[in-house]
């Protein structure tokens, strides 16, 4: 976690939501830029048309360099993390936005609200460690 302590609240909150209404996604993550927030669970089955479409060309530049997107780098689809689609939310709302000024929450398993650790595609493209 880099980013605010409010939008980790607001993350923690989100995840208990999730878990209430029994949705089971993997993980559940925020990202930001000052005032601009995102936040997303995992999209598992998006395929690497979906995923050309939905991701800003900053992004899809940015993952484009580690891989092909949707196939398997490491143990997880390249394009499919939650972080990935936080910080395509963020993106979205400012074209200035550079990808290494995003800050994130902690990734979170909202079955068990258990901090898991950020994959290694998402330690590659963005400004984390674990
Ligand atoms: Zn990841």
């Amino acid at each position: 976690m880099n980013c605010s302590i409010s939008l980790e609240c607001l993350v923690i909150k989100k995840a208990y939501i999730f878990r209430r209404l029994q949705k089971d996604p993997e993980v559940f993550v925020g990202a930001e830029y000052q005032q601009y927030r995102g936040w997303s669970c995992n999209k598992s089955r998006m395929t690497k048309k979906e995923l050309e479409k939905l991701l800003t060309t900053r992004l899809k530049g940015k993952l484009e360099i580690l891989g092909n997107l949707a196939e398997k780098r490491y143990k997880n689809y390249l394009g499919n993390c939650g972080e990935v689609h936080a910080a395509n939310k963020v993106l979205k709302q400012n074209d200035t936005i550079a990808i290494n000024q995003l800050t994130f929450s902690n990734a979170y398993r909202p079955r068990t609200l258990q901090k898991i650790n950020y994959c290694q595609n998402c330690l590659d493209t963005f400004n984390i460690s674990n």
